[in-house]
Formats: C-alpha cells, sequence, structure tokens
C-alpha cells in the first residue's frame, strides 16, 4: 500500500491528467487525432447526447488529448476542470459570451493586452454590453467602478505590456461584495509563478500560447474554473435557469461545481466552434512538463536584463514589476514570490524613431508579435500590438511612442546583452528634438 500524497506543483507539471495508454501501454499520451468516437450502442451515445452520461461525442466538444490537457492545467491552477479553445482570445470570448447579457456591465483593467481591449470594444458593440474601465493603481479603481450591473471583473495578473500587477484580493472583494466573478488572465504568470484562485479569483483564462506552450509553436487557450462562484445567486440565468439551447437544462443544480464549464462545452464550445486541435493539446502538455524549469530560468534572465537596461544611457525608464522601486513590488512580494515573469517594456528616451532603428538593430533577438518562447524576442507596441488602439487608449495601456516590450527567452544572457547593447547605440544615434 503506497500512501497518500499530495504531489508538489513540479510533479503535477508533469503528470497531472496523464494515465499511460490503456490499450497501447503509451506512457506520453497519444495525439488522438480524430474527428468523432465510434458509441457502444445507442443507449450510451443518447446518455452522452443527453448530457447524462460523459463521453466522447465529437472533437468539437471534447477530445482525450485535449482532455489531458485540460485536467493538467485545472490541476495546476488549483480549479475543479478546464475547457481548452482554440485561443487566448477564444477562450475569454467565450466566458464574456456565456455570462454576459445585453445591459449587462463588466468591470475591466484598462492595462490590458491590446487584443484583448479591441476583443471588448467588439463585443460590447455586438451583445449591447458597457465595459467600465478601471484603473487598477488606483486603491479605490474597481469600487468606483462596480455597480449593480456589473456581472464581471477581468484583469490580468501582470498586464501586457505595462507590467502593472493586479491586487487580486482586493480585487475579488469588490467582486463578491457585488455577487459577480473575478476573471483573470493568468497568462503572463502561468500556474507556477502565481494562482489567482489561491488569492479569490472565480475563473481563470489563458493564452496557453505563450509560457504554456513554451517553444512558441501554438495558439492555445483555456478557461479555468475554481468551482466556488454561486452561479444560482439570481444574477446568472445563463447559468442558472433553465437553457433554451440544451432543452430545459439547468446547468449548475444539475452539474454542481461544474456548472459552468458543462455550459461552456456543451454550449458556447459547441456553438461558436473554437475547439482546441489534440496535436495543439499534445504540445501543450509537452510544454507544461517543463514549464517550472523554463520559468525559474526565464525570470532570473528578464531580471538581469532590466536591472542591466536601467543603468544604460538612452533608456529612461524600465518597468519591470520586480525592480526594488518598481510601484508594484509590494504585490510581486505578495503574489508572486517565485518572480514576475519575463515580460516587461522599457522606454528609449530616444522615441518612434530611435525605437524603430533599436529593434532593426537587433540581431539575436526576434522582432515577433508574441512573447514566452524560449528566444529572446522584442516588439515595438505603438507600431504593432497596439497600433489598433486610440492615442488615449495606448496612454491607458502604459504605452509610449519609445516603449520597447521584451520578452527574455532562455539563451545566454551575456549573449543577449551585448545584442541590446548594440542596438542601444544605433537608437541613440537619433537626435530627438523636443
Ligand atoms: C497573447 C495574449 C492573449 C491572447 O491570446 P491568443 O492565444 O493570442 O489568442 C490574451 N492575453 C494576454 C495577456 C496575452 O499575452
Amino acid at each position: 500500500m503506497t500512501e497518500e500524497r499530495e504531489f508538489g506543483f513540479e510533479t503535477r507539471a508533469v503528470h497531472a491528467g496523464q494515465r499511460p495508454d490503456p490499450y497501447t501501454g503509451a506512457s506520453t499520451t497519444p495525439i488522438y487525432q480524430t474527428a468523432g468516437f465510434v458509441f457502444e450502442d445507442t443507449e450510451s451515445a443518447s446518455a452522452y447526447f443527453n448530457l447524462q452520461e460523459y463521453g466522447n461525442i465529437y472533437s468539437r466538444i471534447m477530445n482525450p488529448t485535449v482532455a489531458a490537457f485540460e485536467e493538467r492545467v485545472a490541476n495546476l491552477e488549483n480549479g475543479v476542470g478546464g475547457v481548452a479553445f482554440a485561443s487566448g482570445l477564444a477562450a475569454q470570448a467565450a466566458v464574456f459570451f456565456l455570462l454576459l447579457e445585453p445591459g449587462d456591465r463588466i468591470a475591466v483593467a484598462k492595462a490590458l493586452y491590446g487584443g484583448s481591449t479591441a476583443q471588448l470594444n467588439h463585443l460590447a458593440r455586438k451583445l449591447q454590453i458597457e465595459v467600465d474601465w478601471v484603473d487598477i493603481d488606483d486603491p479605490d479603481g474597481w469600487r468606483s467602478a462596480v455597480t449593480e450591473e456589473t456581472k464581471a471583473l477581468f484583469a490580468e495578473t501582470i498586464a501586457n505590456p505595462g507590467g502593472n500587477v493586479l491586487d487580486l484580493e482586493a480585487a475579488a472583494a469588490v467582486a463578491h461584495e457585488v455577487g459577480s466573478p473575478l476573471i483573470v488572465d493568468n497568462t503572463f504568470a502561468t500556474p507556477y509563478l502565481c494562482r489567482p484562485i489561491d488569492w479569490g479569483a472565480d475563473i481563470v483564462v489563458h493564452s496557453a500560447t505563450k509560457f504554456i506552450a513554451g517553444n512558441g509553436t501554438t495558439i492555445a487557450g483555456v478557461v479555468v474554473d475554481s468551482g466556488r462562484f454561486d452561479w444560482s445567486n439570481g444574477r446568472f440565468p445563463a447559468v442558472a435557469d433553465p437553457s433554451a439551447a440544451y432543452h430545459g437544462l439547468r446547468f449548475h443544480e444539475t452539474f454542481g461545481v461544474y456548472g459552468l464549464l458543462m455550459k461552456l462545452r456543451a454550449e458556447t464550445l459547441r456553438d461558436l466552434g473554437s475547439s482546441l486541435a489534440p496535436f495543439n493539446a499534445f504540445l501543450l502538455l509537452l510544454g507544461l512538463e517543463t514549464l517550472t524549469v523554463r520559468m525559474d530560468k526565464h525570470v532570473a534572465s528578464a531580471l538581469a536584463v532590466a536591472e542591466w537596461l536601467r543603468e544604460q544611457p538612452g533608456v529612461e525608464a524600465v518597468r519591470h514589476p520586480a525592480l526594488p522601486d518598481s510601484p508594484y513590488k509590494p504585490l510581486v512580494d505578495k503574489y508572486l514570490p517565485l518572480g514576475a515573469g519575463s515580460v516587461f517594456s522599457f522606454d528609449l528616451d530616444s522615441g518612434r524613431e530611435g525605437g524603430r532603428r533599436f529593434i532593426e538593430a537587433l540581431s539575436l533577438w526576434s522582432h515577433i508579435a508574441n512573447v514566452g518562447d524560449t528566444k529572446s524576442l522584442v516588439i515595438h507596441p505603438a507600431s504593432t500590438t497596439h497600433h489598433q488602439l486610440s492615442d488615449d487608449e495606448l496612454h491607458a495601456s502604459g504605452v509610449a511612442p519609445g516603449t520597447v516590450r521584451l520578452s527574455v527567452g532562455l539563451e545566454n544572457v551575456d549573449d543577449l546583452l551585448w545584442d541590446l547593447e548594440q542596438a542601444l547605440r544605433a537608437a541613440s544615434s537619433v537626435t530627438v528634438i523636443a
């Protein structure tokens, strides 16, 4: 008899959600590259369709390789379960689409990934909801934005690209006062550095495209539910009331802590169809196996680069939340004790033209609209990721014309600094006319 043991994070990152394949004994989760699954008989087929039994029907809704990934992420985030999606934006869109009804409001951190800001503005028009933008650096920010009509609060653990760290407990307290869930995009922290559910978040979403995949190979997203939110508090008819799209089923009452996830899978994923491919789930499982060792190295190298950059001429400001004088350092110490990730931004004093020359002069760093790769990546947000935002939205997201965002990879740190140094020289050859 082996004793019961609660395994550590590193162990679960390698093993959670995975059993040896029952047919072949394969120790790595096979890629179940199949659209459909043969039913045992008509009785079990109709039990699956009626959600009386849980079984594979069709890979738009569920797939064993994808399920192993969902279970592993949910385990690492201390949630009750997860649903994977074709991208991070598909994952969060599914949650917004499920929870928000016309006339509802959602309070959202201003410091946000540009694609999420654009998505919310688009959904607001289409769903006739109102978005209240919140300055999360203001201690009263959430409280002054949230009203009775606010059906969800949404923010990133570490904001892309400003590095603003969310006070998770404070945001969760405001959310729960009005009976609404706190939804946290934990992409930049990963479950290794922070588990928002432990601090009161109700739902966690990820762009698994980033550190979870880890090698820049895959576009993917996932939603993890804490299982703690009371969807029957009278404010969420979509989860609590009989569903017209599922012959009158009450998801919360029927499935309890899995109510939201079942609704998300059986209705939202079924109807929107933004499902994750089995091959991509396989790559994400591989990524999670090395998450802990990669993140330790990412964190250490990024801090070394940030400390070096702040000593360099031509660099105006370095916004790494774990630097000792960062306004976010106390929140990092509380919520991110293992480190604040490896994505941060800094400002060149040579403005837009300096930013352009800097990027063109780099040879080892790749100019890419992505983060969380083994390779070191760089981008100039004002001309790329944030180009669709107005000037006001740009400033609200913490972006200046000379802002450069880095995603520090796993290369030799001295090689990275060598490349940055020669690019800084190229940037500072620009004459800025004030
Ligand atoms: C990239 C990113 C997203 C969007 O994810 P995709 O997988 O590209 O759809 C959402 N949030 C954050 C913080 C991101 O960095």
